[in-house]
């Protein structure tokens, strides 16, 4: 669209009015609204609407939008412009949606790719785009796409029960599904603060955006998720927008709601531990931050203490389980690390009395670590494993927990092990998320057990999750042994026993033992690299040229059978790399039980 047509349809928009209904117009500041809205002058009431939104003190974070643009934001802007959007990074380049945009365009059938649309992540850099170049070329794209969305995506016909089955779900189900309002009510605060001075930001466009925006805070208080990650998004995101928009009159009831549902679903969402119920380090992290980003917003004495305690013990379980370089383990659908530094930053100014997030928010200029070294996460099944803090440690972080929710695995017992800055055994991760058969094919492929270190039988997933801690013992020389035992299968069950030691050896011991009879195997799925292997000692051992190695021996029982696997290992969404694999496995009878023992040393 030219920028002489879009004028002119921004020129012929008139103020919708019953933006002027959802506010409060006695507050102060509001006087020459409310003038021009009971004089009925529409025009007039929404310029001086505008008027106020541009002179008023921005309350509530829109930190997002003052952060400096990235290339990579200034490419998706660019595109923007020939409405090549940015949806998705595991889909690149970037789709063509049509000089007339194409809102239903599926190019491939993975839903997040359909539903990702909807959040429209392009929209902030055009934003950005527009502040640093003045070029109002970026505002009026924004806001001729806005309109364009309000227009052909109506809040008509949304039925969460189609939810089942998304490939034939009409398009109010993507464009209106509530985790994707919840995203658009956040990110639009930033497009807000961002477009407002802009030419093309005018006073009828700011009653057409109100009006949406207070549509999608509404839709989000009638179709919350049940539970969940999302529902938490949804709650947060909710909070966000009253504080934010403060005039709107449903504003305070929006706030109570939010803070209602972050209380009650902390409690039930987060083991005793601190450990989201999802048991994925990714979703976790998202937890955290958007439970301490609400601490943050309402400040003192609206939450309950026990809230505040909960984030703490929330953040504790993440710096336990993370590398010296802060990486989090990729358990489950992690898809990507983070930038922490930041994150602990934030977090250090809710928690000042830690000394640890002061040391990992300051890189350890200042703070300290804490004065223990592994510890144990029993109610949530993680157990984290050092010899230190710092960049030449080892640590291993083992995950044998109850079963967990959607984005949770079947892969109770397996572990990562991470040595002097290389994660020697890091989880496959989960390559993609839902789809049609195709993609979820290839979701189930990361899903396996047998791509997890752990022990199968017959090679089938685990049909039960729910592993128990049978003893535990640690002292302050970084030596730590315990074991943990799952009903793996019906009569079957899987103990295994670590002996972690100080010097980052580890001995494994795995039985097997109950009725079930078949094939039982240990499987080990290394980082890619080329390994030596020695298939009649049953060993590998890593060869890497800077030293930092390790062998894997598995010593008995001395009967089993060693064989190469596919391995694979996704660091990011829909990127994957091959990597050596390994199944160690003996015939286990009925009634018989088999141990495996398994050593992992530094060479
Ligand atoms: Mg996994």
């Amino acid at each position: 669209m030219t920028a002489f047509l879009l004028s002119a349809a921004l020129a012929a928009l008139s103020p919708d009015p019953s933006a002027f209904s959802l506010l409060d117009l006695t507050r102060p500041g509001m006087e020459k609204v409310a003038e021009a809205v009971a004089a009925g002058n529409d025009d007039a009431a929404a310029d001086a609407l505008l008027a106020y939104f541009r002179s008023r003190e921005a309350s509530g974070s829109a930190s997002e939008a003052l952060s400096p643009i990235t290339e990579e934001e200034q490419k998706w802007a660019d595109d923007a412009l020939e409405h090549r959007f940015f949806v998705h990074s595991g889909y690149q380049p970037s789709y063509f949606y049509g000089d007339d945009i194409d809102w239903t365009y599926w190019p491939v059938k993975d839903n997040e790719l359909r539903w990702q649309l909807h959040r429209m992540k392009w929209w902030i850099p055009l934003g950005k785009a527009y502040r640093l170049t003045g070029d109002e070329k970026y505002a009026a794209e924004w806001v001729s796409e806005y309109l364009d969305w309000i227009e052909k995506n109506p809040l008509e016909g949304f039925d969460r029960e189609r939810d089942s089955s998304m490939q034939e779900a009409p398009n109010v189900f993507f464009a209106w599904r509530p985790l994707e309002v919840s995203d658009r009510v956040e990110r639009q605060i930033a497009q807000f603060t961002l477009m407002l001075p802009s030419e093309s930001f005018t006073g009828a466009f700011l009653t057409r955006f109100l009006v949406n925006y207070h549509r999608h805070c509404v839709h989000l208080t009638g179709h919350f998720s049940a539970t969940g990650n999302h529902l938490l998004f949804q709650a947060q995101r909710l909070l966000r927008a009253s504080v934010f928009f403060p005039e709107f009159k449903d504003a305070a009831s929006w706030r109570e709601t939010s803070v209602g549902i972050l209380s009650r679903e902390i409690s039930r969402q987060v083991y005793p531990d601190g450990m989201q119920n999802e048991l994925d380090p990714h979703y976790h992290l998202e937890a955290v931050k958007l439970f301490a980003d609400a601490l943050g917003l309402v400040g003192d004495g609206v939450f309950p203490d026990s809230y505040r305690e909960t984030v703490y013990k929330m953040i504790r379980i993440i710096y336990n389980y993370s590398y010296p370089d802060y990486a989090n383990p990729m358990f489950s659908d992690f898809h990507g690390q983070h930038d922490m530094v930041p994150l602990y930053g934030k977090w250090r100014n809710l928690f000042p009395e830690d000394p640890m997030i002061e040391w990992l928010a300051t890189g350890g200029a200042s703070g300290k670590v804490p004065d223990y070294l592994s510890r144990a996460f029993s109610s949530s099944g993680f157990y984290c494993l050092r010899n230190g803090w710092t960049s030449d440690a080892t640590v291993m972080v083992l995950k044998a927990g109850p079963p967990g929710f959607w984005h949770c695995q079947p892969d109770n017992g397996t572990f990562e092990y991470w040595r002097k800055g290389r994660n020697f055994f890091p989880d496959s991760g989960c390559y993609v998320y839902g789809g049609d058969a195709e993609i979820l094919a290839m979701r189930n492929w990361f899903r396996q057990t047998s791509v997890h270190n752990t022990l199968t039988l017959n090679g089938k997933n685990l049909e039960t999750t729910d592993s128990k801690l049978v003893s535990w013992l640690a002292d302050s020389t970084g030596r730590a042994s315990f074991t943990v035992e799952n009903p793996s299968y019906p009569g079957f069950i899987h103990q295994r026993s670590v002996d972690f030691r100080p010097d980052g050896t580890v001995l494994i011991e795995d039985t097997a033992s109950g009725d079930g009879e078949g094939v039982v195997a240990i499987h080990y799925n290394l980082l890619p690299c080329i390994p030596e292997e020695d298939f009649i000692h049953h060993r590998i051992s890593t060869a890497f040229p800077d030293g930092n190695n390790i062998s894997i021996e598995v010593m008995s029982p001395s009967y089993i059978t060693m064989e190469r696997k596919e391995g694979r290992v996704s660091y990011a969404y829909r990127h994957y790399e091959d990597r050596p694999a390994y199944a160690f496995s003996a015939f286990k009878r009925s009634g018989e039980s088999v141990t495996f023992v398994t050593l992992i040393r530094p060479v």
